[in-house]
């Protein structure tokens, strides 16, 4: 689609408002969630969760992508809020990875050598129940360019960081011209040589890669890797696979990272199928995250040896490119901790 004249633009218009009005129109009542799905409360084996505090919200195009009528369908377990969220499990904490101490300016977090970290937004297009920032204080992040530019001069004093990256939230629930604005101006810093986008957008509303967002991507001088969030081969579907190949088609290099969950995708099965189809539609498995311990995630968490074991099975199994690195997140460490 081209991306000028007047006539173009209306339809981009229209683009741009169908993912908005899909955020709109996602489901944010566990009553309605269940009646989407054919399902009733005692059909869970636990208490359903009606008032909490990280609220339940999921676009209808991901509800379509799950089995009606299954109770544990694995991708309804990642979004349906249960009363296990309100049991307090020693060790699972607030702010589980340690963001609170590399906050080097308002919404700016820099923890590795060579890159930083950019609190884009508060916004997702989904609620994960084991997010691990679902306690983050979103409220105090910048929302303007003035807010932003503590952040942005820290930036472009500093010629060791090559690469900004930017995550949230989901930096692409900012329209097409908040993201481009914040990205034009990191694209002004002459060190910056890379722009990594952190999104699990195109998986929840894979609309909103629309032509205005990949002209974008493929006329900046940075060099662009988007990380996906994909954790069941159920996840990827055609929609989705047009969105993966449009954002290649624009030149951005397409990454996932996913976190291993109980019940969910915790077999060599399971992460074989999500690892082949991931590269089927051309995107490389990057980081399987052993689950960080956020209070009232702690019924997601699979053992250490069932990781081990399922990397160490997947490397017979696939191409040296498909199997992810298995890694944790330790706080005050100099990088991810590699597990396998
Ligand atoms: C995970 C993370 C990164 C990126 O780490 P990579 O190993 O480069 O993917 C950067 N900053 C913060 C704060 C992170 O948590
Ligand atoms: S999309 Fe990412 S940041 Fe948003 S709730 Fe899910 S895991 Fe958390």
């Amino acid at each position: 689609m081209a991306s000028s004249g007047t006539g173009i633009q209306s339809v981009q218009d229209l683009e741009s408002h169908a993912w908005q009005r899909s955020m709109q129109n996602a489901v944010r009542s566990v009553p309605e969630l269940l009646e989407c799905l054919a399902l009733r409360p005692e059909d869970f084996p636990g208490p359903v969760d009606l008032e909490n505090p990280f609220p339940l919200f999921v676009p209808r195009e991901f509800i379509a992508r799950m089995n009606p009528g299954d109770p544990l369908d694995p991708l309804l377990l990642q979004i349906l809020p249960t009363s296990e969220e309100r049991i307090q499990t020693p060790g699972y904490q607030r702010d589980p990875v340690g963001d609170e101490y590399v906050e080097r300016a308002p919404g700016l977090l820099h923890k590795y050598t060579s890159r930083v970290l950019m609190i884009a937004s508060g916004l997702c297009a989904v609620h994960c129940r084991y997010c691990f920032r679902r306690h983050f204080p979103y409220d105090e992040s910048p929302k303007s360019n003035e807010q932003w530019q503590r952040a942005i001069d820290l930036i472009a004093s500093d010629p060791s960081i090559r690469e900004v990256i930017l995550s949230g939230g989901d930096p692409l629930s900012l329209g097409n011209q908040r993201l481009k604005g914040l990205g034009n101006t990191i694209e002004s810093i002459e060190h910056v040589q890379r722009l990594r986008i952190h999104t699990r957008f195109p998986v929840m509303i894979p609309n909103r890669i629309d032509s205005e967002f990949c002209d974008w991507i493929a006329s900046s001088r940075l060099s662009c890797w988007v990380v996906l969030h994909i954790n069941h081969a159920n996840e990827i579907d055609q929609a989705l696979t047009r969105a993966i190949r449009a954002l290649k088609l624009a030149g951005a290099s397409v990454l996932n990272q996913a976190v291993l969950l109980r019940g969910i995708n915790d077999t060599v099965v399971l992460q074989r199928n999500l690892c082949e189809r991931l590269i089927d539609v051309g995107v490389q498995p990057y980081y399987l995250h052993q689950l960080d311990h956020v209070e009232g995630a702690a019924h997601f968490e699979t053992p250490l040896v069932v990781g081990e074991q399922i990397i160490d099975e997947l490397r017979k199994l696939l191409p040296g490119y498909a199997v992810p690195r298995l890694v944790r997140e330790v706080s005050g460490e100099p990088h991810k901790t590699l597990l396998r």
